[in-house]
């Protein structure tokens, strides 16, 4: 019998690529904010970030991604502007 679990394992890494696409993008006006292009953002920003996974118990949520972003912030801000830049080469909604 399948009991629900009160775990979960959440990659730390995208939570935190998430929480702060806005505010990095926000710095490139060029750059399409629609969901398609800031989905785009956030995976190819993911693929350069090595993950970083966390088990929490459910609705223990994040307290642990402030330490992780202090320690991270720079790395994902970096990975985040390389993938603004490649997004606003070629916008996925403006492309074909
Ligand atoms: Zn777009």
């Amino acid at each position: 019998m399948s009991e629900g679990s009160n775990f979960l394992v959440r990659n730390t890494m995208e939570i935190l690529v998430w929480q702060m696409v806005d505010d990095v993008m926000r710095k490139f006006p060029e750059v399409c904010s629609c969901e398609g292009c800031r989905s785009d953002i956030v995976a190819l920003a993911l693929n350069q970030l090595p993950p970083k996974y966390v088990a929490t118990e459910i609705g223990e949520v994040y307290s642990k991604s402030n330490i992780l972003e202090s320690q991270y912030r720079a790395d994902i801000i970096g990975a985040m502007t390389k993938a603004i830049v490649k997004v606003t080469e070629s916008p996925r909604c403006k492309r074909g």
